[in-house]
C-alpha cells in the first residue's frame, strides 16, 4: 500500500506497493506470475531456505544468528550479500518511480 496524502492507496487490484514481482534478473528463475526473476522467487523466506538447503546444510530450520555462525564456507554470507543486493535493486525502481519521503519494509 501507499499513504498519499493522509490516505492509504491500494490500486485497482489493491496490490500497490507489493514489491514481490518486481524482477530484479532476467535470467532468473520463473515465478508464478510469469515474469523471470521477481525478488519473491529470488530472497523470499521460501526462496532462502532452498538456497541453504541446496548448499547442503542441514541447518535450514535455524535462525539467521545460528547459520552465520556455522557458515564457514561463506555460502549464507554471500546468499544475504545477494540478497541486499536484489531487494536494493527492486527498492531503486520504486524510488524512481514513487519518490517516496519513507519507505516502511516492515
Ligand atoms: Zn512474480
Amino acid at each position: 500500500m501507499f499513504i498519499i496524502n493522509n490516505k492509504i492507496y491500494l490500486g485497482a487490484s489493491r496490490t500497490a506497493g507489493e514489491i514481490g514481482h518486481i524482477s530484479v534478473e532476467a535470467d532468473g528463475p520463473k515465478c508464478k506470475c510469469r515474469q523471470n526473476g521477481c525478488l519473491e522467487k529470488l530472497i523470499s523466506l521460501h526462496a532462502f531456505k532452498e538456497a541453504v538447503s541446496a548448499s547442503g546444510s542441514k541447518d535450514v530450520n535455524s535462525n539467521i544468528g545460528e547459520l552465520l555462525y556455522n557458515d564457514s564456507p561463506g555460502y549464507v554470507k554471500k546468499l544475504i550479500k545477494n540478497y541486499g543486493y536484489y531487494l536494493g535493486k527492486a527498492l531503486s525502481q520504486v524510488i524512481h518511480l514513487m519518490n517516496p519521503q519513507l519507505i516502511n519494509c516492515g
